[in-house]
């Protein structure tokens, strides 16, 4: 999500948590919702669109709609009923985020990692699963808590109308701040289910952070900055695929043998 939350908020969060924290002060306190979060995420996704180098490889693109498609009918209702709207981005970033509302943006720069569709897999998984766990909504209402509970001052908010200004704004954050450890732990965990579940083999899993740890070390990889890679995540994985092992040979027993060309 680096990419992403240094364009929503030129790589400053913190001044729109202030900012926030201010206008809260002394408020009865309005949280954020999942559909507040999804108007925003629209926004921003339509931006992303128009800014950024929008890929025409038609193989590339039919590669990825395939390995996102697989991943997308394993997800728990509401989520897999939605039209997902996939995008892929130009730019040798290492990259991938996907969005309150159903939107998934990849990089093709992700390629460098992720070495075949279990890998693509691997991601896509990775990244829904922060959406389906609701983490952005989580993260923001946190924050949004715990400012306004350490802040003391009177009322700056009257009607709706800056109420729902701050909503907007809160919706903004919860897009653009970086998810906590443990958000990115169960993300992996959920993302593992889901591609096993699509017939993805998840011992792939393993060697797609071996590449993202290797290319870390050659240079500056934005993926990684908010996912930190190394032995702890990869040890995480091991342990998880006894029984994402036993998804992924069910499915395959079911039929479900995704054939994705890059
Ligand atoms: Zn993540």
């Amino acid at each position: 999500m680096q990419a992403l939350s240094q364009m929503l908020t030129g790589g400053r969060p913190v001044v729109a948590v202030a900012l926030l924290a201010s206008l809260l002060a002394g408020c009865a306190l309005p949280l954020a919702s999942e559909s507040e979060l999804e108007t925003e995420s629209g926004k921003q996704f339509a931006k992303m669109r128009a800014e950024l180098v929008v890929s025409n490889d038609v193989q590339v693109r039919a590669y990825i709609n395939c390995v996102s498609a697989a991943v997308i009918r394993e997800l728990e209702r509401p989520y897999s009923d939605k039209d997902w709207d996939v995008e892929v981005f130009e730019s040798d970033d290492i990259n991938a985020f996907a969005m309150p509302g159903g939107r998934i943006g990849v990089y093709t720069g992700i390629m460098k990692v992720a070495d075949n569709q279990d890998q693509l897999a691997t991601v896509i998984g990775h990244e829904v699963a922060h959406v389906t766990q609701q983490h952005a909504l989580n993260r923001v209402n946190r924050e949004m808590t715990t400012q306004a509970g350490v802040i003391a001052g009177s009322a700056v908010l009257g009607g709706g109308q800056a109420t729902g200004q701050l909503l907007s704004m809160g919706a903004q954050l919860g897009l653009s701040l970086p998810y906590g450890r443990g958000q990115e732990s169960e993300a992996d965990v959920v993302g593992l289910k889901y591609m096993a579940a699509a017939g993805f083999n998840p011992q792939q899993s393993i060697q797609l952070w071996k590449n993202m740890t290797q290319k870390s070390k050659l240079g500056p990889a934005p993926f990684l900055s908010t996912h930190p890679s190394g032995d702890t995540r990869i040890q995480d994985l091991i342990r998880q695929l006894p029984s994402a092992l036993k998804l992924y040979n069910d499915a395959q027993a079911a039929g479900k043998k995704p054939v994705c060309q890059p």
